[in-house]
């Protein structure tokens, strides 16, 4: 893998695209730095070994140009604590006075250059525009893993012009390196957990992981539209009618490739869509009309828990059920514990896709698995088995 370990970086100027796109509060200060401390790594190294780092971000969304509420100059104070030195901004990310400050940059500097976003052609992957971020840089660093998915001209372009010398920081190294493990080097049994509401969102990885896993577990509101699909009664828990053929057919591939499909064999269910509804456990396939499943039930948990449980790689991705309901949490809280369980015994748990980091963090499980995946949209493609173009530009 091209990586900034092996790469003397002595004298020279790493232009590094890193992921500071952190929440503001209304007085423009960071409220959460986890972004920046992870980009530190990377950074440090770059600058014990004698280089100077120019880096680039987006931040927010900005829709006509520069706009103050999304410079990334809020960003320096807290930037600069946590790095412990100075650092450089440069007010435009392209132009001449930039092109200066980047040229006038000493060993072991840091610069931020303005919000890349103020620029149209940033995500156009505009290949001028990339030329003029690439000026006065020798090095490309890549270290945003969650914009690798989009081909914009800091992303993927600008590795154009630095043929021999692109590479990833370390966020992005740790990232590859735990979805190939579990995509290509999985150590058996395989089980993928997938929840989350829509199975809309998931069909492309749930295809790419049947080419693969062992066990493929099925829960969260997806669930329905499966059980309805085999004519079972699901009431009025979400379900895509328009993808009852879908799911059939996803059932039918896992019999073919010898997968094993789990899905719910009971179910919590509630009369309304409400934390204080009046709930019972009912079977999966024999939901009352008028009531919705919110979470799995005991049964399923047990189950569940047994197949993670003799597993040695997991992938999870999505919650059980309505994990943010305190009423709906349990098999969303259940099924984390017993990913952590197993992964002390030695097996690897990959984390990801939004909603499961968010549910591992809220339960204080995240060091108690080997990976959580920051990488959101990036995550998710990557394990559908599509080539990200920022990975491609480095990679090739
Ligand atoms: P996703 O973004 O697709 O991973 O979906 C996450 C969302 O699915 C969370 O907000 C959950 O509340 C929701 N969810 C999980 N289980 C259910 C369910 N049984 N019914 C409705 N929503 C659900």
């Amino acid at each position: 893998m091209h990586t900034i370990d092996n790469y003397d970086f002595n004298g020279k100027k790493v232009i590094m695209r890193v992921d500071f796109n952190v929440p503001l509060n209304d007085k423009f200060e960071v409220t959460d730095d986890t972004r920046i401390r992870a980009a530190i790594p990377s950074i440090n190294r770059i600058l014990e070994k004698g280089g100077a780092t120019i880096l680039m971000s987006h931040l927010g969304r900005p829709k006509e140009g520069p706009e103050n509420k999304y410079s990334l100059n809020h960003v320096v104070p807290r930037f600069s604590v946590l790095l412990g030195k100075p650092v450089k901004f440069a007010d435009d990310c392209i132009g001449e006075k930039t092109l200066e400050i980047k040229k006038s940059l000493k060993p072991g500097e840091v610069l931020l250059l303005e919000n890349l976003r103020f620029h149209k052609e940033e995500e156009k992957g505009d290949e001028r525009f990339s030329e003029k971020l690439a000026e006065g840089a020798d090095v490309y660093v890549n270290d945003a893993f969650g914009t690798a998915h989009r081909a914009h001209a800091s992303t993927t372009i600008v590795a154009k012009f630095f043929p021999n010398d692109s590479m990833f920081g370390y966020l992005i190294k740790s990232e590859l390196e735990s979805m190939d493990k579990v995509l290509h080097q999985s150590e058996k049994p395989f089980t993928a957990v997938m929840g989350g509401a829509k199975v809309s969102d998931k069909i492309l990885i749930i295809e790419n992981l049947l080419e693969k896993v062992d066990n493929l577990i099925i829960g969260g509101g997806m669930t329905y539209t499966f059980i309805r699909a085999q004519g079972g009664k699901t009431g009025i828990s979400i379900c895509e009618e328009d993808k009852l053929d879908l799911a059939l057919n996803l059932i039918n591939k896992a019999k073919t490739k010898g997968v094993k499909l789990l899905l719910p064999v009971d179910n919590v269910a509630a009369d309304q869509f409400d934390n204080n509804a009046t709930t019972r456990v009912t079977k999966s396939d024999e939901i009352p009309e008028g009531w919705m499943g919110l979470d799995i039930g005991p049964e399923t948990i047990k189950l569940f828990s047994g197949i993670i449980e003799q597993s040695k790689t997991i992938l999870w991705n999505g919650p059980m059920g309505v994990f943010e309901m305190e009423n709906f949490q349990n098999g969303t809280v259940s099924i984390a514990k017993a990913i952590a369980r197993v992964t002390t015994e030695g097996a690897f748990s990959l984390v990801g896709g939004g909603d499961s980091v968010a549910a591992v963090n809220k339960y204080d499980l995240s060091d108690k698995v080997s990976y959580v995946s920051t990488g959101g949209g990036a995550m998710l493609e990557y394990m559908e088995g599509k080539e990200l173009p920022g990975i491609k530009a480095i990679r090739g």
